[in-house]
């Protein structure tokens, strides 16, 4: 299958030339003026064509949740998610399908999904999700959640110490488990990845890291974990582990090119040092960041010390969209608070390339994708530059980051493969998925958590905040 797309407008050093860009096996096979058009040609006249993003990190099974959760931090937060998580394995398929949605039309080509597992239907939760990315065409890295410690032990113990319950599953079934995932989904090819995911320090013991770096080198899979989110995980370290979280995810072997951190709110400069000189990716997710307190990301000193940055939206219930547009405006212009010196602000140029190249090379792919560059993979989306949010005409890139862009994303494609067109999904039955999606929930907005309410006099003692009330 090859197909060229005339007439595009695409970004040059310099600013801005109109292309024909060609695509033959699945890649980039020419880009050039007046190209002798093959099999297909598209119309790109008055369009932007960029590489696709990669929305780096998100829980897809949020989205049934969006909207509903107040305003609590994550400590909290998480004990409501829990909660009232989905319990069928159609749910995970559904909302993985409208997660993909979303990405496809705000500019994304692959999502990193930090997959929630239904408790003994595990497998089954992983297919549910796979069969959605397959059936819609988008790239995906399913990183399915795991974790070997129950969730109370996700907060700092304090001087009174809290009593944890033991995690309904052993270390060693889990990483049988990620083993036998891997050997039934893991088909790059195909489009579909599985990263070992571990949550994150909070929850996770060495064991548990150690399992994953095992299985990553032996299948030669990325790595993907949360990294200190919130103050309370930088406390926690503390008291685990005597030294900060990215010294031990250091020492324990877990921080490499191949691995990919999301939020890295609360890492000081020594741990900037170590995420620079061991190459990890941070996965930049403002919006919950935002949404849930945790902090504002020192991406700018991330940056400069030469540290891939790529952009995450995070589960929809921290979110609560998966646009990935408005995270990647949001995670460029927040940081100008941080530094009076504008000359470190983040120019859109470099926010698409963060978005693109940056997401590429956080899973391992930076040679393969993530650029307009001949031999790349054709994951590429189209911009309408007549759409009226993208009018009057100006700096098309410009527009794109700093603007509010609705319905501008024309086409779109994975692999090679077109999945929307003439801004529609044209894969899945998009009407169906909204049917499905409202037939299958209610209108609510009160609703109990009684994990909330066991857990958060503790929360409140530890992190010194007024009891009472
Ligand atoms: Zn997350």
């Amino acid at each position: 299958m090859s197909f060229t797309i005339q007439n595009a407008l695409i970004p040059v050093e310099s600013g801005y030339e109109t292309a024909d860009v060609q695509v033959a096996d699945n890649c980039i096979s020419a880009i050039a003026q007046n190209l002798a058009p093959t099999e297909t040609a598209i119309d790109g006249k008055n369009k932007l064509l960029l590489p696709g993003f990669v929305n780096a990190h998100t829980h897809s099974s949020e989205m049934w949740q969006r909207g509903i959760i107040p305003p609590l931090p994550l400590e909290l937060w998480i004990g409501e998610l829990y909660d009232f998580t989905p319990l069928d394995p159609e749910q995970v398929y559904l909302s993985a399908l409208g997660t993909a949605v979303e990405t496809l039309l705000s500019g994304g080509t692959s999502v990193v999904d930090h997959l929630v597992l239904i408790p003994g239907q595990e497998l089954e939760t992983i297919a549910a999700a796979v069969r959605a990315y397959q059936e819609i065409g988008i790239r995906a890295f399913i990183g399915p959640l795991i974790q070997d410690e129950s969730l109370t032990a996700g907060m700092p113990a304090g001087e009174g110490g809290i009593e944890h319950a033991a995690y309904i599953r052993s270390t060693n079934a889990t990483l049988e488990l990620m083993e036998a995932a891997i050997k039934q989904f893991h088909y790059p090819e195909k489009g579909v990845n599985i990263l070992l995911a571990p949550t994150g320090i909070q929850l996770c013991s060495d064991a548990l890291f150690e399992g994953c770096i095992d299985l990553g080198d032996r299948y030669n899979l990325c790595l993907h974990a949360h990294l200190l989110e919130t103050p309370a995980q930088k406390q926690l370290a503390r008291e685990k582990y005597g030294c900060s979280a990215v010294e031990h995810l250091q020492q324990i072997g877990y921080l490499s090119p191949r691995t990919s951190l999301a939020h890295c709110v609360w890492l000081d400069d020594s741990d900037i040092a170590i995420m620079a000189e061991t190459q990890s990716t941070v996965v930049h997710n403002p919006l919950s960041n935002l949404r849930l307190g945790s902090g504002i990301a020192p991406i700018l000193k991330y940056r400069k010390a030469g540290v891939n940055v790529s952009f995450g939206c995070d589960g929809a219930a921290s979110n609560d969209s998966q646009d990935l547009l408005e995270a990647i405006k949001m995670g460029s212009i927040l940081h100008n608070i941080t530094d009076l010196d504008y000359r470190h602000w983040i120019t859109p140029r470099q926010s698409v390339e963060m978005a693109s190249l940056g997401g590429a090379k956080g899973l391992n792919l930076g040679d393969k994708m993530g650029s307009l560059t001949v031999g790349k993979k054709a994951d590429l989306v189209l911009y309408d530059l007549t759409s009226l949010s993208l009018l009057p005409r100006t700096d098309p890139i410009g527009l794109l980051i700093l603007g509010r862009p609705t319905n501008t994303v024309d086409s779109v494609w994975v692999n090679g493969k077109q999945i929307v067109a003439e801004g529609k999904v044209k894969t899945i039955d998009v009407d169906g998925l909204r049917r499905q999606l409202f037939d299958r929930s209610e209108w609510s907005s009160k609703r109990q958590s009684p994990m909330v309410g066991e857990i958060e006099s503790h929360y409140r003692q530890v992190m010194k905040l007024p009891l009472g009330g």
